[in-house]
């Protein structure tokens, strides 16, 4: 049928590579001007050609960035939305323009590289290879089968998208692939001109994560030749980056949560090409990457809290609303948890991490009571009990550090939270870049879904030489262990006739199992789990010589070309690292020798695979896509070499026992007699096709699903993310601060002055605000009867601004303006973070929703929502709190005044040394002077203080206390 129409309307690929041919003509005409062209003539081309682009684009990008640094100082949110909109606009007449003169270079472009790739590389881009590239400049997905040059194919749009300046990515599957392909395509983008730099994982080493290539570096290490270390920064800034989707993924959310905007590593995201495209946008795109860490509370102020909280009484240090649902503490209660502590000011920026465990401790008190909304299990677990229905709730915490508060009040083990701090799916990741292309081998039957979710489309690019591997059917066995005992005897056959084979398996355990059996029978072989990236690639690219057995799990080796015959190169690194030579420092003519003889060897071995018929690949399982079959069975028939093919099945098999359906079961039965003769049946070939497209397609909409629920938070991501960087960016944030100060003293006026005038709680209202702003001790709340909310909030306002400049008069305007800054991302951050944990726990939770006929999705939106709108207003009213309570803070190590306050009295001395020092204490050095009049004068903190008395022998052993 699919034929049919294909015949009908013309296969769309086709027709696309037709249209591409004229092109590969213009190429191919540019040919003997490139031969005549010396070496250094090509950077001075390339020169010329990104000044050519950039000329046309000149005007829109200068606009763009002076609108972008407008936006980042613009703090209305109507204006905000004007310019962003005026922003894509440009954007959009920018890619255009860009896209007209880049089209019209393409040939010279793709002549250039492909005549340098030639001169560095000793490889000519193939036609096809050049058709790759322009699908892939056409920001689509070109299908090319495996081994048919697509790490060659990615460097020509990389080099025509490196001409525009903004950047361009190429993204791997693992560590050892960008690097590798740095270094194996690293001498073509040198003699272009072009700076290419590769980003590995943080992991272990963060010096060893960034590198570019540099011809004349020579590295300590072989595995680094060439790659120069570099900052994170730097190596965004070179023309072309290779590294890791998590990588990349990773950085964009660690950009996103510096303190300092010159942290951030990353520019724009303009351009990517996705290698292995079908792996790293569809079978990983089921997990989203979190950076998650552990709540960095500490027990320890959790029990602080609760056993002052426990002091204090109900009405004189707080107030509870009668609806039990608010405790608000009075300033009583203020001032005897600050004496409690054992500090000044519990509104002090050094202070600002002890509020919640105060607001948290309160709430346990006041609010929660054992037995009604919580049990305490004979394990001494706290235990929720539905408000509704009085089931406990086993599992579920309380947010926000509420739960550690209860188990603290309870005096059980106060257990740690893992939180969400950065989370995103790579779907949307990669849906934020100007434009994404992709390659792989296997595409086709995925087209749908990168059509929906990505916009992109798939061209499949016909193989240079023909395909000449063999397929063989399907072999089906009743039981694994009949199935697995005719496998390896395949293998055993094949291997003695000197023929290489990869076994293909879906576990590490099978892996295992048959490479145990295989030790048994005396069959040499390499198993691979796909652990060790770059040790696994030594062994695979030696899959190909004679005999040669390899055992991979499915992306084990995935990207390394096996050559029939065995890799040279990777044969003599082999033969001098074992003669005990240093590969950096080896003399050049030993490598050539050394070279040449592997060279000659792997001639010989590949005629001899060639006559044993080149690599078997054999499938020990189905798969659940049949993507990553023909994935496995592309390892053979490389560039029209000889190979051939065959899976082995069982109806013991996963797939057959989960998705085959009754017809398997049934077969299972009829069948009878003996397990070692295998099955020819129709009905099982279409059984297991059957059962792929199921589970294919309910794959699919997992990923939909992950997607949909990702979509919400992702626009509150781009709000919060906006925010931050306006925060970051922006030099003066005093009218941001201003604005979101009154917006909160709006909310609250608000809050208390709702219905008829003569229910305004304009008490309360004034308690609120007195303890923000301190009003003058004149003003009664009487003052405000008969007034409209609007005077209100204008006298309101009025008042804290006097505050406001006091604080800044006392802080001077640049500590302000910092002081500014960092209560803002703190309380972003915080909440933000919080906000994530919640949505996580929400999502979780919202499945068990779905049985009341409710669209579990709906939901979720819904609550997303308005637990967006609680998050904005929670940061407005923390950042409120903080700028008007901020004082002058003496210098203090944080750890000190939340590790121990004042406890356990005498002995801790050197705990309670530590203690706040207060700017009218004695000076802890101990010249009897006030600590604002001696130490501090010269910047010392108390420990410094402490420290210099000590060391001039004054200190005597109570001055430090209070
Ligand atoms: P893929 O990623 O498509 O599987 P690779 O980029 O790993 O393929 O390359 C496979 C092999 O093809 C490599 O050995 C490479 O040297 C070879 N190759 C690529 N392009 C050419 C070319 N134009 N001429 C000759 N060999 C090529
Ligand atoms: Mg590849």
């Amino acid at each position: 049928m699919l034929q049919l129409l294909k015949k009908l309307f013309g296969d769309p690929s086709a027709r696309e590579i037709a249209k591409l041919q004229g092109l590969v003509e213009s190429i191919n005409a540019l040919e003997p001007k490139m031969q005549a062209m010396a070496d250094e003539d090509f950077p001075a081309m390339t020169a010329r050609l990104r000044q050519q682009v950039q000329e046309v684009t000149a005007g829109l990008t200068e606009q763009i960035r002076a609108l972008q640094a407008q936006l980042d100082r613009e703090a209305d949110d109507d204006e905000r939305r004007h310019l962003r909109q005026q922003i894509a606009d440009l954007r959009d007449q920018q890619d255009e323009s860009e896209r007209g003169v880049l089209d019209e270079i393409l040939p010279q472009a793709f002549a250039a590289v492909r005549e340098c790739s030639l001169r560095r590389l000793g490889l000519r881009p193939f036609d096809e290879q050049l058709i790759g590239g322009m699908v892939l400049h056409r920001n689509a997905i070109a299908e090319m089968k495996t081994g048919e040059g697509k790490t060659l194919v990615a460097t020509l749009p990389l080099y025509l998208a490196a001409l525009t300046g903004r950047g361009a990515h190429l993204v791997t599957p693992n560590d050892y692939l960008s690097k590798y392909g740095v270094q194996w395509m690293g001498p073509l983008y040198d003699l272009l001109g072009l700076q290419v730099a590769v980003i590995q994982s943080q992991g272990q080493d963060p010096s060893l994560s960034s590198f570019v290539y540099d011809p004349a570096y020579a590295a300590a290490d072989d595995r680094y030749h060439h790659l120069r270390p570099c900052a994170r920064a730097e190596a965004y800034l070179a023309d072309i980056t290779y590294g890791t989707n998590h990588e990349f993924g990773f950085d964009y959310l660690r950009d996103n949560m510096v303190q300092d905007i010159g942290q951030c590593v990353q520019r724009e995201l303009y351009y990517a090409i996705v290698d292995e495209v079908d792996n790293i946008l569809i079978d990983e795109a089921r997990t989203p990457l979190i950076i998650s860490g552990e709540a960095q509370e500490s027990a320890d102020s959790y029990r602080v809290f609760a056993e002052i909280v426990a002091r204090l009484s109900e009405g004189d240090d707080y107030t509870v609303d009668e609806k039990r649902t608010t405790v608000t503490i009075t300033d009583q209660g203020i001032g005897r948890v600050e004496r409690a502590l054992g500090i000044d000011n519990l509104y002090d920026e050094a202070n600002f991490h002890l509020t919640p465990y105060l607001e948290n401790a309160l709430k346990a008190q006041a609010l929660f009571a054992r037995d009604r909304d919580y049990v305490v299990s004979d394990s001494g677990e706290v235990i929720i009990v539905d408000g509704f229905t009085g089931r406990l709730m086993y599992g579920r915490r309380y947010s926000e550090g509420l739960h550690q508060a209860i188990e603290a009040k309870e005096g059980v083990r106060v257990q740690r939270e893992s939180l969400t701090l950065a989370t995103i799916t790579f779907q949307n990741y990669f849906r934020m870049y100007r434009r994404l292309a992709g390659m792989t081998g296997t595409a086709e039957t995925e087209a749908e879904e990168f059509r929906t979710i990505y916009d992109l489309d798939v061209v499949v690019v016909p193989t240079h030489r023909p395909i000449i591997r063999v397929d063989h059917p399907d072999v089906v066995y009743k039981s694994a262990e009949a199935k697995y005992r005719a496998a390896l005897q395949e293998i055993q056959e094949r291997h003695s006739a000197g023929q290489p084979v990869l076994v293909g398996t879906l576990a590490i355990e099978t892996s295992e199992m048959l490479s145990a059996r295989m030790r048994r029978m005396g069959i040499p072989h390499q198993v691979l789990n796909a652990k060790q990236h770059e040790r696994e690639a030594q062994v695979i690219a030696q899959a190909g010589q004679p005999g040669a057995v390899t055992i991979a799990t499915n992306m084990a080796g995935r990207g390394v070309d096996i050559l029939l015959g065995g890799n040279p190169e990777g044969l003599a690194r082999d033969r001098l690292r074992r003669q005990g030579i240093d590969l950096e420092s080896v003399d050049p003519d030993v490598w050539k020798t050394t070279l040449i003889e592997a060279e000659a060897q792997c001639r010989a071995d590949r005629e001899k695979v060639l006559q044993a018929g080149g690599l078997h690949v054999l499938g020990t399982e189905r798969y659940e896509a049949r993507r990553i079959d023909n994935q496995l069975r592309g390892r053979a028939g490389r560039q029209g070499d000889p190979g051939s093919s065959r899976f082995y099945v069982s109806l013991e098999d996963d797939l057959m026992m989960r998705f085959g359906g009754p017809a398997v079961a049934r077969l299972m039965d009829r069948l009878g007699a003996d397990e070692d003769i295998p099955i020819e049946h129709d009905m099982v070939t279409k059984a297991i096709s059957n059962a792929q497209v199921r589970v294919e397609g309910h794959n699919f909409d997992m990923r939909k699903h992950l997607l949909e629920y990702d979509d919400v938070v992702n626009q509150q991501r781009q709000v919060i993310y906006d925010q931050r960087r306006l925060i970051l960016t922006e030099v003066n944030l005093r009218s941001v601060a201003w604005d979101i100060l009154t917006e909160a003293l709006e909310g609250w006026t608000e809050q208390f002055t709702q219905g008829y005038e003569e229910d305004w709680q304009l008490e309360e209202l004034h308690q609120q605000v007195d303890r923000l702003v301190h009003l003058p001790s004149g003003h009664h709340a009487q003052d405000w009867e008969g007034r409209s909310r609007d005077q209100i909030i204008a006298d309101i306002c009025a008042h804290a601004q006097v505050t406001y400049d006091a604080r800044e008069n006392e802080l001077g305007a640049e500590l302000m303006r910092q002081v500014e800054r960092m209560i803002m991302l703190r309380a972003i951050d915080r909440h933000w973070v919080t906000h994530l944990t919640n949505l996580d726990e929400l999502r979780e939770g919202i499945g068990l929703r779905a049985v009341g006929q409710r669209n579990p999705l709906v939901e979720y939106k819904r609550e997303a929502f308005d637990a967006f709108g609680d998050l904005l207003d929670a940061i407005k009213s923390e950042v409120a709190t903080m700028l008007l309570n901020v004082r002058l803070a003496t210098p203090q190590p944080r750890p000190a005044v939340r590790a121990q306050p004042a406890r356990d009295g005498a002995d801790s001395g050197e705990t309670i040394h530590r203690a706040k020092i207060g700017r009218n204490a004695p000076c802890p050095c101990g010249s009897g002077k006030k600590y604002k009049q001696c130490c501090l004068l010269e910047n010392l903190t108390p420990e410094e203080a402490l420290a210099k008395g000590i060391k001039e022998g004054r200190v005597q052993r109570q001055a430090a206390r209070r």
